[in-house]
């Protein structure tokens, strides 16, 4: 069992892991950057430690400053939360060298799913459904050419080391097809370094659905049903919810087995995400997040469960304390993402919080490392909150979240909070009746 692990991440994520660890008996560690001195999970862990300047790459992203403070204090095993050092598998690593426990799946399951090649061949053999396309990367324009004829346009000319939305581009008939695969690989050269694309269909009207499952590391492994996120502004979520509207017990128990058999397959460990696109009834593979998701809570909400606590425990070599068969539904629940930006541009707008009151009462959690006086640094994610509400069905969780909207205060900065607002008063919304292009077509139409 561990004594202490160190929370190698900031904000709201920080603060979670930090609230996880400190019910199972955990003592925490966190590290901050100079501009971070007065942040929350500095305030709230057991234990803090300085690693840097500002800078994500000198501090939050710097391995030796982060292995050194788990030396310091002691700490056993690091959970990297979402983002920074997560999703990277030279830390998990250089952690292995070092014998502190990484809190998430091995070097190698990242690595894998890391490369969006190497991930959907290795899906595609787990008997998991993938997006018709190239059979790995495409070396040039001429096998580009040949491969769209193959499967038809419009396709989608993705970077195999793709993530954030970057290194995609779209082309519509066989005219764009040579815009687009230069414009990808330029981007996805400047953006990571390695200019590799291989090619989709391009889906026209799909939603995104994606599986949460969870492996013991020695192939035991469960689903915990889909999450919808299909309202994407850029590619980013925005707003979440669980079950997908629409999505049966009969087509959930159909997928999650599909992905739980998957990812039992590879022995895999802790929590992971299988992303899907969803359309007429078929689901298609695009990726796999090797870690905790930004949007969790609503699966924790509809499964009454704590991920965080169960990553731990798989990390200290317990079993899993849930069976596939302890994984009912109940009810509903809803994220949304508020962010420090400026509407309607989307103007990232750091500064400081002069009012903060989060709100509360039943079915309502409030994710956030926001507090009165607290100044944003403009260095970070412009994320400041997520809003989960849990209702016993989708009608009184969508009442339930404009309740709490109507509590919900955040003064002296601009924030997206107006943008649920006005999105909780749209039909589509109310009904569930949305797919991953309907947000960017109505900000076109009342925020251009
Ligand atoms: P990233 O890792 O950069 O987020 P993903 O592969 O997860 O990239 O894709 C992000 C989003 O891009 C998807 O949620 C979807 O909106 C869109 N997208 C990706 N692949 C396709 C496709 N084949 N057809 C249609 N849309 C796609």
């Amino acid at each position: 069992m561990f004594d202490k692990i160190l929370v190698a991440n900031r904000g709201e994520i920080a603060l979670r892991v930090i609230r996880a660890a400190r019910e199972m008996g955990i003592r925490s560690v966190a590290v901050h950057s100079t501009a971070d001195v007065d942040a929350m999970h500095v305030r709230m862990a057991d234990e803090s430690v300085c690693i840097g300047p500002p800078a994500g790459t000198d501090s939050y992203l710097s391995i030796p400053a982060i292995v050194a403070a788990c030396e310091i204090t002691g700490a056993q095993a690091i959970h990297p939360g979402y983002g920074f050092l997560s999703e990277n598998a030279r830390f998990v690593q250089v952690l292995e060298d070092h014998e502190i426990t990484f809190i998430g799946p091995s070097a190698e399951h990242i690595r894998i799913m890391g490369d969006k090649i190497t991930a959907k061949e290795t899906m595609k053999a787990l008997g998991v459904p993938c997006v018709p396309g190239s059979d790995g990367g495409v070396p040039d324009l001429a096998s580009a050419r040949r491969i769209a004829d193959e499967i038809g346009y419009p396709v989608i000319v993705k970077a195999t080391a793709g993530g954030g939305g970057r290194g995609m581009k779209l082309a519509e008939s066989a005219a764009d097809l040579e815009q687009a695969f230069n414009t990808a690989r330029a981007e996805a050269k400047a953006a990571f370094g390695n200019d590799e694309v291989y090619i989709e269909k391009y889906l026209t009207n799909p939603r995104h659905i994606e599986v949460q499952v969870f492996g013991d590391g020695k192939g035991g492994a469960v689903h915990l049903g889909e999450r919808d996120c299909s309202l994407q502004r850029r590619h980013q979520k925005v707003f979440e919810e669980a079950p997908g509207p629409g999505i049966s017990a009969e087509t959930r128990a159909r997928i999650g087995k599909i992905c739980a058999d998957a990812v039992a397959g590879i022995k895999y460990a802790g929590a992971g995400t299988i992303e899907f696109l969803y359309e007429n009834g078929e689901f298609y593979f695009i990726e796999m997040n090797t870690r905790l998701q930004v949007e969790h809570p609503v699966t924790e909400a509809i499964f009454g469960v704590d991920l965080v606590r169960e990553q731990i425990r798989v990390a200290e070599g317990l079993p899993m304390s849930f069976t596939q068969d302890d994984l009912q539904v109940n009810g509903h629940a809803i994220e949304i993402r508020i962010n420090a930006e400026k509407l309607p541009g989307f103007t990232p707008c750091p500064g400081t919080i002069t009012q903060y009151h989060a709100p509360g009462g039943l079915g309502v959690r409030m994710d956030s490392a926001l507090y009165d006086g607290y100044t944003i640094p403009p260095y970070y994610d412009s994320l400041i909150g997520k809003l989960i509400v849990h209702g016993r069905d989708r009608q009184e969780a969508l009442a339930r979240l404009s309740r709490a909207l109507s509590e919900l205060i955040v003064d002296g900065i601009d924030t997206t909070i107006p943008l649920f607002d006005a999105l909780l008063a749209e039909p589509d919304i109310l009904s569930g009746n949305y797919n991953i292009l309907w947000l960017e077509k109505w900000l076109e139409r009342n925020m251009a």
